[in-house]
């Protein structure tokens, strides 16, 4: 996949817009950040790229070829060469972290022992090959946020879809998974999706964004560029704040 496009895009529930005619593309090696407030849509917006969910209207394409159409998933998740680390981790409680990472390559039918091998490499390149035997709920925020992860990187995903991955951590934590989510990426040259609220993680990692208001998106473009001069109230407040910092 070198580029996935979202052809306006409309998603409902209850006969209410949560998506009204995104249009997005991601170039492979271009990292997006999608910024918005909560209720945005964001976290419905990664759904349907990853195929979680069909939009209403609208297409999803990788180069030419539909993965989505309305009312349809035809590409299912695990053939999209994507993963997705969820706004809640959902990492499974009763595996381990070695098990949730081994269910999570279930789909791609590898042998027992590549399947074997790529978990414990997997485990080892996020830094925590030794919380193997463990179960999430023995494990500290930031752990927890390595083994989901590794489940996600282990699939070698083409695109990593990350839902506000790093909501919930203390600074310094924040900080150190920032820096693992920048080197794992390099090196397994992932592309990265960021969803978030606050435009400093996305300034981090993403080169360029769109600006997601009640399902609209307001604003596209170099990340620079819109943290300069977007009008969105989002935007807007980020730029108010950082001048503050600065004076
Ligand atoms: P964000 O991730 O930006 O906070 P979401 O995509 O989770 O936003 O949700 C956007 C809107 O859609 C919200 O108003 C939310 O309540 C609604 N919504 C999301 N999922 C569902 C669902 N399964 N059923 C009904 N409403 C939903
Ligand atoms: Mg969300």
């Amino acid at each position: 996949m070198t580029r996935l496009c979202l052809e306006n895009i409309s998603v409902e529930y209850n006969s209410q817009k949560v998506l009204d005619r995104v249009c997005l593309e991601v170039e492979t090696g271009s990292n997006l950040a999608v910024i918005g407030r909560s209720g945005s849509g964001k976290s419905t917006l990664l759904r349907v790229i990853a195929g979680l969910e069909p939009p209403a209207s609208g297409l999803v394409l990788s180069n030419d070829e539909v993965l989505s159409e309305p009312g349809h998933i035809l590409i299912a998740p695990e053939r999209r060469r994507m993963a997705m680390v969820f706004q809640d981790l959902g990492l499974w409680p009763n595996l381990d972290a070695e098990q949730n990472v081994r269910l999570g390559l279930s789909g791609l039918r590898l042998k027992r022992a590549q399947a074997r091998r790529r978990t414990t490499a997997t485990l080892e390149r996020c830094g925590v090959a030794q919380l193997a035997h463990r179960l999430p709920g023995t494990l500290s925020g930031g752990e927890q946020q390595r083994v989901a992860l590794a489940r996600a990187l282990a699939v070698e995903p083409v695109l990593l879809l990350l839902d506000e991955p790093f909501t919930g951590l203390d600074l310094v934590t924040r900080e150190d998974i920032l820096q693992e989510v920048e080197r794992l990426a390099r090196e397994q040259a992932v592309t990265l999706v960021v969803v978030t609220h606050d435009p400093s993680e996305a300034e981090r990692l993403c080169d360029v964004a769109v600006v997601l208001e009640a399902g609209q998106v307001v604003g596209r473009g170099p990340l620079g560029e819109l943290v300069r001069n977007s009008t969105s109230p989002i935007m807007a407040r980020y730029r108010a704040n950082k001048a503050k910092d600065v004076s």
